[in-house]
């Protein structure tokens, strides 16, 4: 198999708290990302699963360097993304783009639909002429199902569905290998949510994409990921393929998360026992000892409190969790 295209190891993002007064001091951590490591091969989709603040868009943010990491490394196609300098950066940015998860505040607003479609091909110089400009724009909007003719309206003009397929041609403007998706289709109804994920799919297959997919449920990557990380307070617990994932989770968080996700089946769906975690997430500022996820874990037993599990390579399948010590 060929290298990843992105390998991520030990990344951190930790932001400093400081103490209020007249001389501030740096007295703690939060720890948004603590520890992480994944790869993604070319072509394929990592989904990467939690709940809201376990520090999946942070990962995200981190991996594109739109957020500097206070540690680790991230390497995209060979490339040290950490430590290269404003003008490399800026030629590898051409190659990675994100798609964020409010297409309602992700779009200015005084912006046409051509102009913001427009923009990355302007700042990163890829249209000789206007009309160049004007032809690519509209080939962007056609890849993702929009009329050229709407090149010329508003944000507020267009449903939420549309708004994101903006975002998606604005994403693909600079022809990138690789996209974080920031759970593209969480704000919007669900009847038009599959086909916002069809799209996506259509443009993987058709242009050779790899995919970093953020959700916070397991149902959103169920059909569309190759491998499925899963996070809880800065950390992966767990990273498998989706069939393993989904048919043997390891991890109680997993098995917890999974537990939620409706099967259609009705008879199924009635005889299932759900894993009702109780409390909510820890704060990162003052996680717990040991395995971070023990004050929730239905199957805490006497080392959890103490030892901190790591996260353990095993084939296809690795868990951070002492029941497979
Ligand atoms: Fe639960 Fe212990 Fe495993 Fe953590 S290490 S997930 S507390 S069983």
């Amino acid at each position: 198999m060929s290298d990843p295209l992105v390998a991520v190891k030990d990344l951190e993002v930790y932001f400093p708290v400081r103490s209020s007064g007249v001389v501030s001091r740096h007295v703690n951590d939060v720890k948004a990302v603590d520890g992480v490591t994944f790869e993604i091969n070319r072509g394929e989709t990592l989904g990467l699963v939690g709940e809201s603040g376990c520090g999946k868009t942070t990962t995200g943010l981190a991996l594109l360097r739109l957020l500097q990491p206070t540690g680790g490394t991230v390497r995209f196609d060979g490339l040290d993304v950490i430590d290269l300098d404003r003008a490399d950066l800026r030629a590898l940015r051409k190659r990675m783009a994100m798609i964020f998860q409010d297409p309602y505040a992700s779009l200015d607003p005084r912006m046409s639909i051509g102009k913001i479609v427009a923009e990355p091909l302007e700042i990163h110089s890829l249209v000789r002429s206007r009309a160049d400009k004007h032809r690519r724009v509209g080939d962007l909007l056609e890849m993702v199902g929009l009329s050229p003719d709407y090149r010329n309206r508003y944000p507020h003009e267009f449903s939420g569905g549309q708004r994101q397929r903006v975002g998606i041609a604005r994403a693909l403007a600079t022809e990138p290998d690789f996209i974080v998706c920031d759970e593209p289709i969480a704000a919007l109804d669900v009847s038009i949510q599959a086909a916002v994920m069809n799209l996506l799919e259509d443009l993987q297959r058709d242009l050779g994409l790899t995919y970093l997919f953020i959700a916070h449920d397991l149902s959103a990557v169920q059909h569309f990921s190759d491998r499925i990380a899963v996070m809880y307070l800065g950390r992966i617990v767990e990273v498998a393929d989706r069939v393993p994932l989904y048919e043997e989770p390891k991890h109680p968080y997993t098995d917890a998360l999974l537990s939620a996700v409706p099967v259609p089946d009705p008879v199924v769906e009635r005889s299932r026992t759900r894993t009702i975690l109780e409390g909510d997430v820890p704060s990162p500022l003052d996680p717990p000892s040991g395995c971070n996820f023990h004050p929730r874990c239905p199957r805490a037993f006497e080392p959890c409190s103490v030892a901190d599990p790591a996260l353990a390579a095993a084939p296809e399948h690795d868990v951070a969790c002492h029941l497979y010590d």
